[in-house]
């Protein structure tokens, strides 16, 4: 089985708090959990493997291709939702899409389309009136839209009602059966990882600890 993501000897330092040599690989075809409490390190880590922090030493492979010199043909192929969701507030679902979307070589406008009627979210309400499971379902339509084969995901499930975090749950399950060759997410929620995850990567105080 090939690895669609290695990180090896991953290091970054905020003040007091330090990621200490992160090591770790996903392997094709598995939904995997990133575990850890408040404060590990979880969003650090994603941050620093998708390149949105600086001052990062390591080695970081998405689908055996160095991150450095290849960003956007990775970027590409990698479907991000990040908690805090960066869109303009004042912009309509449609109008956020048509600039996500320009930035994406396979933008897809029928995935598109059919997950926003699936997540039935209106594409002429504006962003600031979303609810915060509207507004996941959002960044994930916008995810998925473009043929990612990574999805990764910070805290998808954190303060969704258990209605909403099983339907994501099974949106992932979905993913990976339609071709999906891996998700990546990270949460402190075990039970949703009993329900779909195939393996766990859990981070303490900055390390990985299994
Ligand atoms: P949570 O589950 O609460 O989201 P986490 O595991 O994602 O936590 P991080 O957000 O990675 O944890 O934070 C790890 C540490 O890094 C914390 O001590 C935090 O204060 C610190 N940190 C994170 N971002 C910054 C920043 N931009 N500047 C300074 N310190 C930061």
């Amino acid at each position: 089985m090939d690895n669609i993501l290695e990180v090896s000897g991953l290091n970054k330092r905020y003040g007091d708090f330090a990621l200490k040599d992160i090591s770790f690989y996903l392997p094709d075809g598995c939904i995997t959990g990133f575990v850890g409490i408040n404060g590990a390190g979880k969003t650090t880590t994603l941050r620093s493997i998708l390149g949105l922090t600086n001052m990062v030493s390591g080695n970081i492979k998405f689908f055996g291709m160095d991150m450095d010199g290849n960003e956007s043909k990775i970027k590409d192929r990698i479907g991000i939702v990040l908690d805090e969701g960066c869109f303009y507030d004042e912009l309509t679902l449609s109008e956020m899409k048509n600039v996500i979307a320009s930035a994406y070589k396979n933008w897809c406008e029928q995935d598109f389309i059919d997950y926003m009627e699936q997540f039935s979210l209106n594409p002429k309400q504006k962003i600031n009136t979303l609810s915060k499971g509207m507004r996941m379902k959002y960044a994930l339509a916008l995810a998925l839209s473009h043929k990612a084969e990574l999805l990764i995901m910070d805290e998808p499930t954190s303060g969704l009602d258990p209605l909403v975090r099983s339907q994501l749950l099974n949106i992932l399950k979905d993913y990976m059966g339609k071709g999906g060759k891996g998700v990546f997410f990270s949460t402190h929620i075990t039970s949703d990882l009993d329900k779909i995850a195939d393996m766990l990567i859990m981070i303490d105080g900055g390390e990985i600890v299994f």
